[in-house]
């Protein structure tokens, strides 16, 4: 679909773009995405802003040239208040911010809740603006970049298009800062390990993605049926013409059976919490009517609670699924340990359950 026929819109502008010398958080660039992002909703759409570029705005208040990750941390508090001013200077409009984790997105309830809120936001007409929290967030706590997290959040809300802006033209064959005759891919029909193979660069000396991160994000929007955007938005006429539905870098297509959404959550959202390997005999469990219990499985790794996200895998090293834990791993192992020794009631009845639920489970099929 070209963008003339999208309604809804996430724009995601990387560090690049707004700190252009790597420290604070400049207009010069941000005037044409803002002025992209009138003309869009002059033509009736609603736009979701997701902007890197606290750490760089930041960092202009902190002598040290190395910053740790804590500093980092403090540099994308002392930086966001100024990049929202940036934005609002420019965009001159009632803004939403809204800082998010990996964390918050993997809990349902929070996901919801962020649905809601950007809806809301939507709704009352003001534009909402995401980034990560990165202070708060610990390794294991983050997306880490905020390509994948405008994909996620495009998926969230039922984005029709995902336009990342950067600072090529668009998606190469080979890294074009590198390779003279890289050429420019203006269509990709399909995210195969051969594309992924060309996306070893370049990676951005300002933030924390490259194209590889740009390709996993497209990924994840193609499959909920999203058109996605590399372009390139340190050039206006670029933004001008994708306004007007003609391409100016590349295209990835959505897919033509796009996943439902609670299985697109599971597989390109959620990250499992733990695993729980299983003889290869049941990897059908999921195609079949037999219930993946107790009995079968073979070991429990991480630590996971009722409710969070769980992979099971075969022993022969097959990832099978992502699903929901009906039981916590603390149990998990408690009960397969002890199912020859222990007949009690209790246990045999708790063999009967299913470990996960089949209706929350998302079949991993690269595996
Ligand atoms: N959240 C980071 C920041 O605002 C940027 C992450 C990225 O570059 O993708 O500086």
């Amino acid at each position: 679909m070209s963008l003339t026929n999208s309604n809804r819109l996430v724009i995601k502008v990387g560090s690049a773009l707004t700190a252009p010398g790597n420290n604070g958080c400049s207009s010069k660039y941000l005037k044409n995405i803002a002025d992209f992002i009138q003309t869009c909703r002059r033509q009736g759409k609603e736009v979701i802003l997701v902007s890197s570029g606290s750490v760089a705005a930041g960092r202009q208040w902190f002598a040290n040239e190395k910053p740790s990750k804590a500093l980092k941390k403090a540099m994308a508090a002392a930086g966001q208040t100024n990049m929202m001013t940036v934005w609002s200077k420019l965009l001159d409009m009632p803004l939403g911010q809204i800082l998010l984790t990996h964390a918050d997105l993997c809990n349902r309830e929070r996901y919801v809740s962020i649905k809601e809120t950007i809806e809301s936001l939507l709704n009352n007409g003001l534009i909402p603006i995401i980034n990560e929290n990165d202070t708060v967030t610990s390794d294991e706590l983050k997306v880490g970049d905020n390509d994948n997290l405008a994909a996620m959040t495009a998926a969230a809300v039922d984005a029709d298009a995902l336009i990342m802006c950067t600072d090529v033209n668009g998606f190469f064959d080979k890294n074009p800062n590198v390779h003279s005759d890289a050429k420019l891919l203006k269509h990709v029909y399909e995210i195969t390990p051969s594309i992924y193979a060309m996306a070893s660069g370049p990676v951005s000396s300002t933030g924390t993605g490259g194209m590889l991160t740009k390709v996993e994000a497209a990924e994840k929007a193609t499959a909920y049926g999203i058109d996605a955007y590399i372009v390139n938005g340190f050039d206006s006429s670029s933004l001008e013409q994708l306004a007007n539905g003609i391409n100016p870098g590349t295209h990835f297509l959505p897919n033509e059976e796009p996943l439902t959404p609670s299985i697109h959550w599971m597989t390109h959202t959620v990250r499992e919490c733990g695993e729980v390997i299983i003889d290869d005999d049941n990897s059908n469990f999921y195609g079949s009517d037999q219930r993946l219990t107790s009995e079968n499985i073979l070991e429990v790794k991480g630590q996971f609670s009722i409710g969070d996200s769980i992979l099971v895998s075969s022993n022969d090293g097959k990832n099978i699924v992502k699903a929901t834990a009906n039981y916590s791993s603390c149990l998990l192992n408690h009960i397969s340990q002890k199912q020859d020794e222990d007949d009690t009631d209790e246990h045999k009845s708790l063999q009967e359950y299913s470990i996960v639920s089949k209706e929350h489970l998302a079949v991993l099929e690269n595996t």
